[in-house]
């Protein structure tokens, strides 16, 4: 074989191995066509938070550091949280492609033996050896939001709790972080979800905080929102009515 036919082989090996090792996302038919229409949007707003996390990846940055803190050993370091992030938004051909895996999103996991929705609490489940998240009946009672139709308060007015900021797409992305990388999880033992309490757990460990998927999802809801000129959250988790530069 002369170096030109060589040449080509490789290439299209090369090309075999892009192919082979993209992903993407698939939503089952098990949610029915409206539901499928909202995850597609929310999907949307994935990305969209996804990109301005990742250029909030910073241990400078303000929104980083109240978030993940600076651990001078970290259980993730933060070029494994810019990959991460980066996956989400960065695409060559199709959304999401840059996934390692191909992800399927069900809404059966009330009718299914295996999951553990139905509990009162529990507003997903992923199983991470399937690469699946079952949305849970309970998500479906979370506010329809999306980035689109949420208006940022009035930066002359005292700031609000992001909570109240939460889009399906957040509520995606903090899944999305626990199929992407099974170190990620949500704290044991107490709760650390919501603005509050993703806050104070980065105070007490940021290594925790960076194996907490909430952690990651309101990072990332924190930086989309200052990427559109809104900077106006507390990182206080004492009080997230206060203005920062008030303590
Ligand atoms: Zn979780």
């Amino acid at each position: 074989m002369g170096p030109a036919p060589m040449f080509f082989l490789v290439l299209s090996l090369f090309h075999l191995v892009i192919q082979c090792s993209a992903g993407a996302i698939q939503i089952d038919g098990t949610c029915d066509s409206g539901r499928q229409r909202l995850i597609d949007l929310a999907l949307g707003d994935v990305q969209r938070y996804a990109r301005a996390a990742s250029g909030a990846v910073d241990p400078n940055n303000k929104w980083y550091k109240a978030w993940f803190g600076g651990p001078s050993s970290p259980s993730m370091r933060d070029s494994d949280i810019l990959n991460l992030f980066n996956t989400l938004w960065v695409t060559t051909n199709y959304p999401f492609d840059g996934l390692p895996f191909t992800v399927t999103i069900r809404c059966d996991g009330d009718d299914n033996p295996a999951s553990v929705c139905g509990t009162r609490t529990t507003k997903a489940q992923v199983i991470y050896q399937t690469h699946t998240i079952f949305l849970c009946d309970i998500f479906w009672r979370e506010p329809t939001r999306f980035l689109i139709n949420l208006a940022p308060p009035s930066i002359y007015k005292p700031p609000e709790s992001l909570d109240h900021f939460v889009t399906y797409g957040q509520l995606l992305l903090h899944e999305l972080f626990h199929i992407m990388d099974p170190y990620i999880r949500d704290k044991k033992g107490g709760q650390a979800y919501g603005h509050e309490y993703t806050l104070r757990y980065a105070l007490e460990s940021a290594n925790g905080a960076r194996q907490n998927a909430d952690n990651y999802a309101f990072f990332a809801s924190a930086a989309y929102w200052a990427s559109r000129g809104y900077r106006n959250w507390s990182t206080n988790p004492n009080c997230l009515t206060c203005r920062d530069e008030l303590r």
